[in-house]
């Protein structure tokens, strides 16, 4: 049986006996935070729709009195009693099947349900933290991506709905920081792997694992050229508690530079599973980004944060999660 307490490691003691609203946090990445959050101590309540989540990626937690879930659409009007000190939202479909499924949900949970976040952050005078991500920067001209950079972003092409959502969500919460003095943290979040990711979301490491286990050839994108540079979730929570507790209004890249192709991808994935069925070259999707790496100096700089798991060991790390959902 897959241990769901596995991948909890480290704690913030800072975090001990504050109360934090997660939106989306029975996601893949929520669900990670929401565990990191009520083991450092702190009392969670995770509002979630089950859109693209699933109870089951918090059924350790349900027990803990610290914690609880409640199933609702965050677009709706949001009212948490009592005191909060933290409103983070990870609500989105993040994997290209789920948004290009959803455009108008992924646009409207990131305008209206960014909008209500941040609403009940500035009555609770809580600190609101987004979950942003590196598609902002769009098929980028320039590699690494800093924080600087503006992005190259298509906004009237399918994933649009994703991008455009997001750069929304992070004007709007600079404009409550400026108008209402609300204190926020925005972090860029790079390509995210590890345990609980869904075998069928869409995403290239699920795709790889499942093919890779089933003995058939790994789905491949165009010539499988194009970069990608993947955090295992570990790392990718550390970097988003400490941006939480640090005092960095503006973005923050949170990722590994470690720039593999999605062919390199495929070899490492087949050597960590121990079968190599090869590939599967399928037609690229429209605007599928060339390349993606953070520039992640700023994140060294005021958190003191750098990415540790290599992806070899990350996603030897991920096997046994998805050898347990897949059966093997
Ligand atoms: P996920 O789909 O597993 O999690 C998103 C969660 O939001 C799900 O549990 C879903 O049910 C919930 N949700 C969606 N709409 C909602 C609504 N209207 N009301 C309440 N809940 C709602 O995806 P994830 O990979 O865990 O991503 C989490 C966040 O991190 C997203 O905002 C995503 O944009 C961001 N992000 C993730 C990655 C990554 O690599 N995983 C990269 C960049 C950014």
């Amino acid at each position: 049986m897959f241990d769901m307490r596995r991948s909890a490691f480290g704690g913030f003691r800072e975090l001990e006996g504050k109360h934090a609203v997660v939106m989306g946090g029975a996601g893949f990445l929520g669900s990670h935070v929401c565990t990191w959050l009520v083991y450092s101590g702190a009392k969670v309540t995770c509002i979630d729709n089950l859109i693209t989540g699933s109870s089951a990626n918090v059924s350790h937690l349900l027990g803990d009195r610290k914690f609880r879930l409640i199933d609702y659409d965050v677009t709706d009007y949001l009212h948490v009693s009592g005191e909060v000190d933290y409103v983070m939202n990870f609500a989105s479909p993040a994997s290209p099947v789920d948004y290009l499924k959803w455009p108008i949900h992924t646009l409207k949970v990131g305008a209206f349900g960014t909008h209500k976040g941040l609403g009940l952050a500035y009555a609770k005078g809580a600190t609101f933290f987004l979950a942003s991500t590196s598609e902002v920067y769009g098929d980028p001209l320039v590699n690494p991506q800093p924080e600087t950079y503006w992005g190259n972003v298509n906004p009237i092409g399918p994933r649009g709905v994703y991008d455009e959502a997001k750069r929304f969500a992070e004007a709007l919460t600079l404009a409550y920081n400026r108008e209402h003095e609300v204190d926020t943290r925005i972090v860029r979040i790079f390509n995210t792997y590890g345990p609980r990711m869904r075998p069928d979301d869409g995403r290239a490491v699920p795709a790889f694992f499942k093919a890779a286990l089933e003995n058939r050839p790994l789905p491949v994108f165009g010539d499988g050229s194009q970069t990608r540079s993947l955090c295992y979730v570990d790392d990718e929570v550390e970097g988003i508690l400490r941006l939480l507790l640090s005092e960095e209004t503006g973005p923050v890249n949170i990722g590994n530079p470690e720039e593999v192709t999605m062919l390199e991808l495929a070899e490492t994935v087949q050597d960590v599973v121990g079968n190599h069925p090869g590939v599967e070259l399928h037609p690229r999707p429209t605007d599928d980004p060339m390349v993606r790496r953070p520039d992640t100096s700023k994140a060294e700089l005021v958190l003191g944060w750098k990415a540790q798991i290599t992806l070899r060991e990350g996603l030897s790390r991920t096997l046994p999660w998805f050898k347990e959902v897949l059966g093997y």
